[in-house]
């Protein structure tokens, strides 16, 4: 095998020899090359070259705490020193696990009875899906198996839960998603409102969709509704006013479970510690992970309330056991890295200063909505925002295809030191938690820089 060095050209002929990236265009890739980050300090990253780099995503929407913090390392190493690995299985525990399910359920904003550890987002989703169907089996409901959850919603890729993913090129050749997973309308007022609706009304007739498709389904075939508070990869969705205050009622009414997912919006990115208290959500399970390692390891977390786990309970009871769960499921070094980000946001009073950057954010970002002209939209709340370009703010519309606009101003921003998302014509922010005012103002001043030059290429003709 050849000697892998630092030398960038090595690393990026390596990758594309040896690697298949996720969401790439494997082809394309093997001619365009990667991108090899090297190291990472606080909200930066540095690339192999030394280029240095605003991470102005946090990863993946998941490091809050930046790329160097100390304390989590530590942590790591004292729990590695100790005991690295044991798994959960028939009966077995250990502190970690312990702690960190205690801690979850006593922040949770409604009451929940249980933890129940995974590794990852999707892992999370796929094993509710499968705890809701058990239950339904538990309680003599056996045609309780449908799902709703939103287009443009993102769960996950693993066959439940990337058949929950209402976003086409997901399930494109992928032959999903699965029977009994059914999408309804996104709620974005800004593309699904219609004219002269109020964004109330918007809510009305969104919540009535959603009514009518129980209905029409049988309410005694559906068993649970998933969403994310605040939809992050179909695009930085905010719920409209009045739609989980609508929605909540008729869920309740046909006996559906709420599924909050809260791998992005859990542990302040909305500006509560979730973003279930940020809209008024009060769901039966929850969905943990991104945040809450700060990605430093894989883990993720199902919360669950009484009223889900106790048939559950009744049914493994009956079986001999539920018969579910991962080798690293609760992972006592990821688990001790959680505890240790839980035990840093309350000493330092990060909400604190979360609500306080965040208000920079929001309005750099809603300025950015008024002075440029390629602005259709600037959305967001807490640390989470997403600029969407348009040629026509009347129309709603670019001139070019989908994606081109938004993807040039992207590459500009990358070339300028800011690392951004693009999804379609929509850019999008949700800087490490840790991000200062000032660093605020980096982000937004490189953005309305790429914005002023994207739209004199425009007016020049040299962008086409
Ligand atoms: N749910 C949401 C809301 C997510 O944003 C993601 C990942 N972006 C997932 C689930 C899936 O998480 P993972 O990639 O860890 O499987």
């Amino acid at each position: 095998m050849e000697k892998i060095s630092n030398d960038a050209d090595t690393l990026e002929m390596l990758d594309a020899r040896y690697l298949m990236h996720p969401f790439t265009d494997a082809r394309a890739n093997l001619q365009g090359g990667s991108m090899v980050i090297d190291r990472g300090e606080g909200i930066f990253v540095y690339d192999s070259s030394g280029k240095k780099y605003l991470e102005a995503v946090a990863g993946l929407w998941s490091v809050g705490l930046g790329f160097s913090e100390r304390r989590l390392i530590d942590a790591a190493v004292r729990q590695m020193e100790k005991l690295p690995y044991y798994h959960t299985f028939t009966k077995k525990s250990h502190a970690p696990q312990i702690e960190l399910a205690a801690r979850l359920i006593e922040m949770a904003p409604v009451p929940m009875s249980k933890a129940f550890f995974t590794n990852s987002g999707s892992e999370a989703n796929d094993t509710a899906i499968k705890m809701i169907w058990y239950r339904s089996n538990a309680m003599g409901e056996e045609k309780r198996k449908k799902i709703i959850s939103r287009k443009r919603g993102y769960h996950g890729i693993t066959i439940a839960a990337a058949s929950l993913t209402g976003i086409s090129v997901d399930h494109q050749s992928f032959d999903l998603p699965l029977p009994g997973f059914l999408h309804v309308t996104a709620p974005h007022y800004y593309r699904e409102g219609q004219e002269g609706e109020s964004e109330d009304a918007f809510s009305t007739r969104l919540v009535n969709e959603i009514e009518a498709l129980i209905l029409a389904e049988g309410p005694e075939t559906v068993a649970a509704f998933f969403a994310e508070p605040v939809m992050g990869a179909g695009g930085v969705i905010v719920p409209p006013d009045g739609y989980w205050e609508k929605l909540q009622p008729i869920l309740k009414k046909y006996g559906i479970i709420l599924v909050a997912d809260e791998v992005i919006c859990g542990f302040g990115r909305t500006g509560c510690m979730f973003g279930s208290q940020t809209f008024g959500i009060e769901p039966d399970m929850m969905i943990l992970s991104k945040q809450l390692s700060s990605s430093y390891l894989p883990i993720s977390a199902i919360l669950m309330n009484d009223m889900v786990f106790e048939p559950i309970a009744d049914e493994s009871h009956a079986i001999g056991a539920f018969a579910h769960g991962f080798t690293n499921g609760g992972n006592p070094t990821a688990a001790a890295v959680a505890i240790e980000v839980l035990n840093i946001m309350e000493e330092r009073d990060l909400m604190a200063h979360i609500k306080d950057v965040s208000i920079h954010f929001q309005a750099r970002l809603r300025a950015l909505g008024m002075s440029s002209t390629l602005v259709g939209e600037a959305r967001g709340v807490g640390l989470i925002g997403a600029l969407e370009l348009v040629t026509d703010k009347v129309a709603r519309s670019s001139a070019w295809p989908v994606g081109q606009l938004a993807g040039y101003a992207f590459n500009l921003l990358e070339n300028k030191g800011v690392i951004a998302r693009v999804m379609g014509d929509t850019l999008a922010f949700s800087p490490p938690l840790i991000i200062t005012r000032e660093q605020v103002d980096m982000i937004f001043d490189r953005v309305e820089q790429v914005l002023v030059q994207v739209e004199n290429e425009i007016r020049s003709g040299k962008f086409q």
